[in-house]
């Protein structure tokens, strides 16, 4: 018989325990597919000397971040919440470089003040940063490639209309303010967007940056950013690590001959270390039939998972207390009051009220783009990690919902 295509334990657990033990909606992580995906990238590029930068805003829970501390990684933090974050997990100011787009000069100061590396985004970022700190902190820059990659408009950050990075036909202006002021560059970075398949969409923007690294002599890193696309559904394509790990670092230890010294390749994968590892459980409320659908109504909705309204992505859904039930046609549909559709006309085991229902790919940009819209609490996670399950975060309380409200007297 072939594996399940669709688990129903997570390192010997039971996601059904998991969801009696704790309660539904809840996000279910596998430690160990999150350090497999670590192992993966780095045998991908061992010919180089890689630093894998995990893009926090995927998945930003303390207890996932020392893992990927415990797998001797760093992290890429896009605001200075995400650098505080980082650094109670453990990391080092060192092991973090901030990449913050269009943010007050004052929050770049206080990542500074703590020890570490900004990624500078704009011309006139460079100049705050050059006339506050001369040639006395090392910084990275963020190239816009000019590069139509990722999977919608709305991940594609490294195109021409893009407010991400500093144009690389701005090149001659990046070189007189780094010029003016003496900024120490240590680093060149891109990042063009999200579920990017082909190597060769890489390979091009590795292309962009060994033209610009020429002009810097003080380098230590190019990094290539994140986006790598992975499978969410059975025969959905991924990015092959591998092809992308071989061709990259051929042409970057390539270039580094050129340039005349070895340095480190960088790489800031989110959705490739989390996605798949994360599971959401909900627990069906309705079971509605209409003339043409019928829709099943769960304990969740775009509050805790956006990313099918947001950007129309597809997350394969199964039925946990009934799997060898007769398939049926199903949109699966959340308790918000808008239209928030989780899963739209798929063949489902038959399902009826109080079933648990488990959505895949949740781990990345799940919790961490979650509200409290409607005025609902956000769930709780759960880590399974050494063949144990471990809470991570406590579902929210009706007071965390309102603690912040200053009732007028009136
Ligand atoms: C979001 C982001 C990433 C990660 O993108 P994924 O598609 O999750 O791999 C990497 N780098 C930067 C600067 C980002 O903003």
């Amino acid at each position: 018989m072939s594996a399940p295509q669709h688990p129903i334990h997570l390192q010997g657990v039971s996601l059904e325990s998991i969801a009696q033990e704790f309660g539904t909606p809840i996000y279910v992580y596998d430690g160990e597919k999150i350090v497999s995906q670590i192992k993966a990238l780095q045998t991908a590029f061992a010919t180089v000397p890689l630093k894998i930068k995990y893009a926090t805003k995927a998945l930003s829970n303390i207890s996932i971040l020392k893992l990927v501390k415990k797998a001797g990684e760093g992290v890429d933090a896009v605001s200075i919440e995400e650098v505080r974050i980082c650094m109670l997990a453990g990391f080092a100011a060192s092991e973090i470089m901030y990449t913050p787009s269009g943010v007050n000069f004052r929050e770049v100061q206080e990542a500074v003040e703590l020890g570490v590396m900004v990624n500078l985004d704009s011309i006139s970022l460079m100049e705050e940063f050059g006339e506050v700190y001369g040639n006395t902190k090392p910084a990275c820059i963020r190239i816009n490639p000019h590069i139509m990659a990722g999977g919608n408009a709305k991940i594609s950050v490294g195109h021409i209309q893009s407010k991400f990075g500093i144009s690389i036909q701005q090149l001659h202006e990046i070189l007189e303010v780094v010029e003016k002021y003496k900024i120490k560059i240590v680093g060149l970075h891109i990042h063009t967007g999200s579920d990017i398949l082909d190597a060769e969409i890489f390979l091009r923007g590795g292309n962009v940056l060994f033209e610009a690294a020429i002009n810097f002599p003080d380098l230590t890193f190019l990094d290539f950013g994140g986006g790598f696309k992975v499978a969410y559904k059975s025969g959905d394509p991924s990015t092959d690590i591998a092809e992308v790990g071989a061709k990259v670092s051929a042409a970057f230890n390539e270039f580094c001959e050129k340039y005349g010294r070895k340095l480190e390749l960088w790489i800031e994968p989110g959705k490739f270390l989390v996605s798949e590892s994360g599971y959401l459980i909900v627990e069906t409320n309705m079971v509605k039939k209409t003339p043409q659908i019928t829709f099943v109504g769960v304990d969740s909705g775009l509050n805790h998972l956006i990313r099918p309204m947001m950007y129309d992505a597809y997350h394969d859904v199964y039925n946990l207390s009934n799997p060898e039930g007769q398939p049926h046609p199903y949109n699966v549909v959340g308790y918000i009051c808008e239209t928030d559709t989780l899963a739209k006309d798929r063949m489902l085991s038959s399902v009826s009220k109080g079933n648990l229902l488990v959505f895949k790919n949740a781990g990345a940009y799940g919790i961490s783009m979650s509200s409290n819209y409607n005025s609902r609490l956000r769930p709780a996670e759960v880590l399974v990690w050494e063949g144990k399950a471990h809470l991570i975060r406590k579902r929210e309380q009706f007071e965390d919902l309102i603690k912040n409200q200053v009732v007028l007297d009136i």
